[in-house]
C-alpha cells in the first residue's frame, strides 16, 4: 500500500532464512483484513507498506533450530509472532509476547513469506487439506481465532445471553464461537440482510438493528431490563465501544476486539458500568490447535465468512470492494 487507496501488486524481493527459528512458505490463500482498512482509509498513515497478515500455507524452508515443522507441511499461523514459551505466552496471551521481532508479521498478501519465532507461530494440520477447508483455515488464522478470543472474554457459555456489535468478518466469528462455547441466546447487532442471515446461519438467536442509545435500550429489554451477561465489541469505534459497555449488565464481561482507533472512554462511565473487560490483539496461536481440529473434523465452518475471492493480482480491487462494504471479506487466491 503506497498510500492510503493506493494498493498496487508489485515484485518484492524472495523471502529466505534469516533466524535459525525462521521458517519460509509457499503461502496457499491469504486475505484482506478489516484491519486493513484503516490506511486504505486514510486514518493510520501508510507509506509503501507490505500487506497482508493472514495466512496459510506449505512450509518450504526451515531454519536449523525448528523443531516442530518439516517442509511440506501444511501450516496456520498466528497474525502476531510469538515463540509460545515466555512466561506471558506461557499464561495464553501469544499476541503480546515478551520477546518481539522487528516487524512482525507483514507482506502476507504475497505468494511466499518468511515467518520469524515458526515453532511458536505456526501451526501444521494432521495432513494435507482438502481444497474446500483452505477458507476455513484461512479465517483461523485471524478472524476466527479474533472472534473467538472476544467471545472467550465475553465468557460466553451454557445459560448466558451474549451480544455481538459488529457485523463484519471477526463479528460474525463470535457469534459462531459463542454458539460453539455453548451460549444459551446470542443477539447479533446488524442492519445489513445478508450479514443478519449469516449471523443467524452461525447461531445469533436474535437480531437488533439498532445502534447507538437504541441499540442499548433493545439489548436491556431482550434481557429483562439488565443487559447481557457478555458483550463482544468487534468494530473499534467510539459509538461501538460505548454501545457495547451499555449492553453489558453490572458484573458482566466485555470483550473488545475491534481496533480502537479514536476510542475514548469517559473515566465515570467506565467506573459506574462496574464491568470485567478483556481485549486487544486476539492471542490466536492460543486457540489455533482447537480451532484446526473443529474444521478438520468439519464441526465449524467459518469459510462462509469470505464473500469474494480474487486473484491476488486484483487485490486492490479486493481493497475497493471491502472499503466499499461491497464485500465482508476477501481471499485472495495466491
Ligand atoms: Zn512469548
Amino acid at each position: 500500500m503506497h498510500a492510503a487507496g493506493d494498493v498496487r501488486v508489485e515484485d518484492r524481493p524472495e523471502p529466505t532464512i534469516v533466524e535459525p527459528t525462521d521458517a519460509v512458505i509457499r503461502l496457499a490463500a491469504t486475505c484482506i483484513c478489516g484491519s486493513d482498512l484503516w490506511p486504505y482509509r486514510g486514518v493510520v498513515p501508510v507509506h509503501g507498506q507490505a500487506m497482508g497478515h493472514e495466512y496459510v500455507g506449505i512450509v518450504e524452508e526451515v531454519g536449523a533450530d525448528v523443531r516442530t515443522l518439516s517442509v511440506g507441511d501444511f501450516v496456520v499461523g498466528s497474525f502476531m509472532l510469538s515463540d509460545n514459551t515466555c512466561e506471558i505466552c506461557a499464561s495464553g496471551f501469544q499476541a503480546r509476547c515478551a520477546h518481539p521481532q522487528a516487524g512482525g508479521i507483514g507482506g502476507m498478501q504475497a505468494q511466499r513469506a518468511r515467518v520469524p519465532l515458526a515453532d511458536g507461530t505456526l501451526v501444521a494440520t494432521p495432513g494435507p487439506p482438502d481444497p474446500d477447508l483452505v477458507p476455513a483455515l484461512l479465517a483461523a488464522s485471524d478472524v476466527l481465532g479474533t472472534g473467538w478470543f472476544a467471545a472467550v472474554a465475553a465468557q460466553a457459555g451454557p445459560g448466558r445471553t451474549v451480544a455481538v456489535v459488529g457485523d463484519g468478518a471477526v463479528g460474525l466469528m463470535s457469534v459462531l464461537a459463542a454458539r460453539e462455547l455453548g451460549a444459551e441466546r446470542i443477539i447479533a447487532m446488524s442492519r445489513h440482510p445478508e450479514r443478519q442471515a449469516l449471523a443467524r446461519h452461525y447461531g445469533a438467536t436474535d437480531v437488533v438493528e439498532e445502534r447507538g442509545d437504541a441499540g442499548v435500550a433493545r439489548v436491556k429489554e431482550l434481557t429483562n431490563g439488565l443487559g447481557a451477561h457478555g458483550v463482544v465489541e468487534a468494530v473499534g469505534t467510539q459509538e461501538a465501544f460505548l454501545q457495547a459497555i451499555g449492553m453489558t449488565r453490572p458484573g458482566g464481561h466485555l470483550g473488545y476486539v475491534g481496533v480502537a482507533h479514536e476510542v475514548q472512554i469517559p473515566g465515570i462511565r467506565l467506573f459506574h458500568a462496574e464491568i470485567h473487560m478483556l481485549g486487544g490483539p486476539a492471542p490466536v496461536r492460543r486457540f489455533l490447535p482447537d480451532l484446526i481440529r473443529l474444521i478438520w473434523d468439519r464441526k465449524i465452518d467459518p469459510g462462509k465468512v469470505f464473500d469474494l475471492t480474487l486473484p491476488l493480482e486484483q487485490a486492490a480491487d479486493g481493497y475497493r470492494a471491502m472499503h466499499e462494504r461491497r464485500a465482508t471479506k476477501v481471499l485472495l487466491t495466491v
